[in-house]
């Protein structure tokens, strides 16, 4: 049997018909950018994330780019980011011109370490830029109280955790502000780039919706240097529609996280922990293995796709050589880039293509 990492083209319950109504109906409209589908859009998932506001995007990337410009973050100014994360975190601060400054992740959740975040802090810190790593939110409470002690912003990288929560609060209301990413493999995806800004500070959502629209408040009116980059009305449509189905496939992904949890207890791999009163959304379900390369190809022997997320650390890649951060500076992130392994998870996979990713990994003998 087959068992792909993810399928793109399965969207349990929502039939390919439904999508291809929604394009007819954006072409019949005419209206490309903007309209009543993006104010929707906006409106219901600022509402799924009991937040006051949501501003679409171009991307996550952007997303993230738009609230550190909004704050006035740039140049001489440090963000405290994770060590192990997706580059696209560290660009974001790099592009108003501060300094991503790494914090090592806690190994148990992969997520920030608050510990280490305050250590972290200098005279120049302006942000905390934490994200939700594989769908478990980062420890937003802690953060949060050394953030407001510190008079800092906490913002979230939410790319991989629509959904997701602590004690019944969902990410997206959980820092000042959360960027939020629809490429198409996330929990929520589009057809194609899409990200979004939610926060609650009505006067964060009015500058970064300027910033966005070429820094202009309404038509021809511009009261700053901006950016263009929006959310199109066609993404948006795809996008209200598949809000709909949101739960029902983070409930998926939750069931196969718990079989996969139960079956592979007591094998070699060291399995994820979801601290208590987290509601993870499962965007990855990530194991380590001290024998992961290995491991990999006897999954793929025997059919069973699985991925590595992030096979190399940002601070490790050549566009971050010049902050000049050595080999074995960072040896939690640099542990992980070589332990972790993405097993396969999407919300369309079936019963019995988990149980033979489960019987491939039990019957993996490291050498
Ligand atoms: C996907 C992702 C991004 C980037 O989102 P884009 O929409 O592709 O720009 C940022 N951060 C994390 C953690 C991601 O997984």
């Amino acid at each position: 049997m087959k068992v792909p990492f993810l399928a793109l083209d399965d969207f349990p319950g929502l039939p390919a018909e439904v999508l291809g109504r929604i394009f007819q109906t954006t072409l019949a409209r005419g209206q490309f950018i903007g309209g009543p589908e993006l104010d929707q859009f906006e409106s219901e998932f600022a509402q799924y994330c009991q937040a006051g506001n949501c501003v679409g995007t171009g991307n996550g990337l952007d997303a993230m780019h738009l609230v550190l410009w909004a704050f006035g973050i740039g140049p001489g100014d440090e963000v405290l980011v994770p060590s192990n994360t997706f580059i696209a975190t560290w660009l974001a601060v790099s592009r108003v011109g501060a300094t991503p400054v790494p914090v090592e992740p806690d190994l148990a959740t992969f997520n920030m370490d608050p510990d280490r975040a305050r250590d972290a802090i200098t005279p120049r810190t302006k942000a905390i830029l934490a994200v939700d790593l594989y769908g478990l939110p980062a420890p937003m409470r802690e953060l949060g109280e050394i953030a407001a002690a510190r008079g800092l912003f906490l913002i979230a990288d939410a790319a991989q955790s629509h959904g997701a929560s602590i004690r019944g609060s969902k990410t997206g209301s959980l820092a000042d502000a959360t960027a939020f990413s629809f490429y198409p493999t996330k929990n929520l995806g589009a057809l194609g780039d899409g990200g979004a800004v939610v926060t609650s500070s009505d006067t964060l959502a009015r500058k970064v919706r300027g910033l966005a629209n070429y820094g202009a408040s309404r038509k021809n009116v511009h009261e700053m240097i901006g950016a263009n980059s929006r959310l199109d009305s066609l993404q948006a449509a795809v996008l209200r529609e598949k809000l709909k189905h949101l739960d029902s496939w983070n409930e998926r992904r939750a069931q196969l996280a718990d079989f996969y949890l139960t079956q592979l207890r007591g094998s070699d791999l060291i399995l994820p922990r979801v601290p208590e009163g987290y509601g993870h959304a499962w965007h990855l379900f990530v194991v380590r293995s001290r024998h992961r390369d290995a491991l990999r190809s006897h999954l793929s022997s025997l059919g069973v796709e699985a991925l590595v997320h992030y096979p190399t650390a940002p601070h490790l890649q050549e566009a971050y050589a010049h902050l000049g951060i050595r080999r074995g500076a960072l040896p939690v992130a640099e542990l992980l880039q070589d332990q972790v392994l993405s097993l396969p998870m999407h919300p369309g996979m079936t019963d019995e293509q988990a149980r033979c990713v489960v019987e491939a990994c039990r019957s993996f003998r490291p050498d």
